[in-house]
């Protein structure tokens, strides 16, 4: 994309409505990935974390949290349990939780591999680690790797997330782009201190580190936070900044994400109306999910998996798109590899 396109699609979402940004975004999103929103099981594992980030439910001075671990077995028994529903695509997602060993994930993204016959993606989602970790997982198996940056502003990211630099999470997804992972990041609208600059700066970041997946949510401040009180983020933030970033990386696989249908109960339509193409159904066990709780009034916590699954069909079929129960690579890295025309 030359620096005059990345201009006339700025220009275009500052001149535009909400509603014409969305429909302009739906276009792009229609072109690429027709009417299919892939699906990806969701497994929290771990609510663990040695991170305190001020913004975050689970950070670990957040004493009211009753701490979890899943065993292997439980997260094998997750995997199976979706497998067993037809999904093709898992995500491993959990507090910064050193308890997980490189060996024992490296033992865990192997099982899964074994269970689906080699067929599923497996995601992780677990945070900083070194690059040598990094490399063991995908050298048995891990396809994808999601990590979000949260914001694109230096100082707000290190107030925000209590010392850590932009610069050390930048690092990190250098160091698992050069590993060869299908790469995810994304960020927060609404935070607080953040200015609409910003937001247009988060964009623009996606688009420069040419991500294969990018997750934006609202904040929803949580009241056993350092952030309780203030105000959060906005279904028609959201919205904007997704039709931006889908406008920006027409090949990106883009969430609904569960946050969004949190502050709306038809966010989740609304966000797969403006250019997402990708739901992250929880199939977490309801005993743990309950307990992972980033942000209150989280959804879907009393449902399994299987229910999760049927309600979505029947909300994505609701605004003319059908669920997918294929990988769903992202086109972009096609591309890279030379897979795409
Ligand atoms: S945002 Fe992630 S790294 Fe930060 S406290 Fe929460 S789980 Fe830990």
């Amino acid at each position: 994309m030359s620096k005059q396109e990345i201009e006339e699609i700025l220009a275009f979402y500052h001149n535009s409505s909400t509603q014409d940004l969305a429909r302009r975004a739906d276009t792009v999103c229609r072109m690429n990935y027709g009417n299919a929103v892939y699906l990806r099981g969701l497994i929290e594992f771990s609510n663990h974390c040695h991170s305190d980030c001020l913004y975050c439910g689970i950070r670990k001075s957040n004493d009211k949290v009753v701490r979890y671990r899943m065993s292997k077995e439980e997260i094998l028994d997750a995997v199976r349990m979706g497998k067993d529903c037809g999904l093709k695509s898992f995500v491993l997602q959990s507090g910064e939780d050193s308890f997980y060993t490189c060996d024992l994930l490296c033992d865990i993204i192997q099982a899964i591999k074994e269970i689906t016959q080699g067929q599923a993606a497996v995601t992780l989602s677990c945070g900083i680690r070194s690059k040598q970790q990094y490399a063991q997982w995908k050298a048995v198996g891990a396809d994808r790797y999601l990590m979000r940056f949260e914001t694109s502003d230096p100082d707000l990211h290190e107030r925000l997330r209590h010392g850590i630099s932009l610069k050390r999470r930048l690092q990190a997804l250098e160091d698992l782009k050069e590993c060869g992972y299908e790469l995810g990041s994304g960020y927060m609208v609404g935070l607080p201190g953040e200015t609409e600059e910003m937001r247009v700066n988060n964009a623009l970041l996606c688009h420069k580190l040419q991500l294969d997946m990018v997750g934006i949510g609202p904040f929803i401040p949580n009241q056993d936070t350092p952030l309780a009180g203030q105000g959060g983020g906005s279904i028609e933030m959201t919205i904007r900044a997704v039709s931006l970033v889908r406008l920006l990386l027409p090949k990106a696989n883009i969430p609904a994400t569960t946050a969004a249908g949190s502050i709306d109960p038809q966010g989740r339509e609304k966000i797969l109306q403006a250019g997402a193409n990708v739901l992250m159904p929880n199939i977490t066990p309801v005993l743990q999910k309950k307990n992972y709780l980033l942000y209150p009034d989280k959804i879907c916590l009393d449902e399994d998996g299987l229910k999760c699954l049927n309600c979505l069909k029947y909300r994505v079929l609701s605004i003319n798109k059908s669920i997918s129960l294929e990988r769903g690579d992202s086109l972009g890295i096609g591309m890279k590899n030379g897979l795409c025309e």
